[in-house]
């Protein structure tokens, strides 16, 4: 059984024509000789009518503390409705398919609402289908816990459900179908020319991802990886070859690149800036801030002060905690994170220093810094993102 896993975004399937185009896609499979098996986002951005944030937004008009199960809930509607239509669009073309949410697809996930941990998934249901000549559409996005409670897996959570079935399934391989031709050097909105790059490795894929490309989820990433199901993300809308995910190896085997340093650039908006006037950390500042599950980034320790970075929307519980122990603190807000990724870069002299002197002369100052082997990161003004990423786009010629 040859199955190929294929994940249309949302607005891949956010009309009659797109639909048409997705399922142009999965018929083309079946004529390859795989056995597709589907996996749908919800219809359209939040003002659409079956949108996910059109949704959330009407719930909230009502009251707006929505209790978390609930709200998964709600959110899992808006990616059943469109697995319905999906598989009606293919049945009225002749084919046989079966709409799944993502519990009886067999997504099984701690009750973290909102943003589920997967514990396993047991694929035999979609198994039967398949091997019945059936397509099998599964709502992406959702999962459901032993107990029978419908939880979400967060943002972008259908690229996860995507590549989970994919692993579950030995699949051959997983395809992302969305509204660009692959993974670009540079988010295509910002970078008017930026370039497809036609191979990459997962770890920069990853890292991209999680420094804010959201053509992918981090996530799905990692599991691909592990399960080493290569991945393939491609345009909806066009027939282009699209970005193919795998190995650090195979991905730079007479690749037409390999030669450049940086392989993309991602931001991360709306960062905030902390400073903790301190020496010592005699509440155990850090473990509070860990234990309200509040993620931060771009850590400095100096001997008078600790410098870090956090989510906007997280600033609130933040100022509360450090209020309660009355520590010292000025915040920067509006700040992005602006990251350069490149397996490359690691162990080349200069990089930064060349990032350093890229960004002066275009008049960005730079608040903070941080470098691991593969990645660069700088906290700079978001308003001066776009000039940030087009300056570093071009100087290192990607
Ligand atoms: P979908 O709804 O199909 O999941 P997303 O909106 O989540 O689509 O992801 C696709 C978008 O990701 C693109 O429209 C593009 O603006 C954005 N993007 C950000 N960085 C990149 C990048 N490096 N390469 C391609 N797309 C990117
Ligand atoms: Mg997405």
């Amino acid at each position: 059984m040859n199955i190929l896993v294929q994940k249309f975004g949302g607005t891949s399937v956010a009309t009659n024509e797109r639909r048409n185009m997705a399922v142009s896609k999965v018929i083309n499979a079946i004529e390859q000789g795989y056995s597709p098996v589907v996996v749908v986002s919800a219809i359209g951005r939040n003002g659409d009518p079956y949108a996910t944030d059109t949704m959330i937004n009407f719930a909230k008009s009502i009251n707006n503390d929505i209790p978390k199960r609930e709200m998964d809930i709600l959110m899992s509607c808006c990616e059943i409705i469109s697995s319905v239509i999906f598989t009606n669009t293919l049945i009225s073309k002749g084919y046989k398919a079966k709409a799944f949410t993502g519990g009886q697809a067999g997504i099984i996930t701690n009750s973290n609402f909102g943003n589920a941990d997967i514990i396993r998934v047991e694929s035999n249901h979609l198994m039967d289908a398949v091997n019945q000549n059936i397509i099998p559409v599964v709502a992406g996005f959702q999962g459901i816990t032993v107990d029978g409670e419908i939880t979400t897996l967060g943002r972008g959570g259908s690229d996860i459900s995507a590549v989970l079935l994919g692993e579950a399934l030995k699949a051959y391989a997983v395809e992302i179908y969305t509204d660009v031709d692959g993974i670009m050097t540079a988010d295509p909105r910002i970078v008017s020319n930026a370039n497809i790059l036609k191979k990459i490795s997962y770890n920069e894929v990853f890292q991209l991802a999680e420094q804010g490309a959201k053509v992918i989820h981090p996530r799905a990433v990692e599991i691909a990886m592990r399960g080493n199901v290569p991945l393939i993300i491609k345009n909806t809308m066009t027939d282009s070859q699209g970005t193919i995910i795998t190995q650090y190896n195979d991905a730079y085997n007479n690749i037409y690149n390999a030669d450049k340093l940086v392989t993309g650039i991602a931001n991360l908006n709306n960062r905030v800036q902390i400073v903790l006037n301190m020496a010592n950390d005699e509440n155990n500042i850090f473990e509070k801030i860990a234990e309200n599950k509040i993620s931060i980034d771009l850590i400095n320790i100096f001997p008078d002060k600790k410098v870090f970075t956090i989510s906007e929307q997280d600033l609130q519980k933040l100022e509360e905690l450090l209020e309660k122990y009355k520590i010292d603190y000025t915040i920067k807000e509006n700040c992005s994170k602006v990251s350069i990724v490149g397996n490359r870069i690691r162990g080349v002299p200069g990089v930064m220093s060349k990032i350093i002197k890229i960004l002066s002369d275009n008049d960005i100052e730079i608040y903070q810094t941080a470098d691991s082997y593969d990645t660069i990161s700088c906290l700079i003004s978001q308003d001066k993102t776009e000039k940030a990423i087009r300056a570093l786009h071009d100087e290192f010629k990607l």
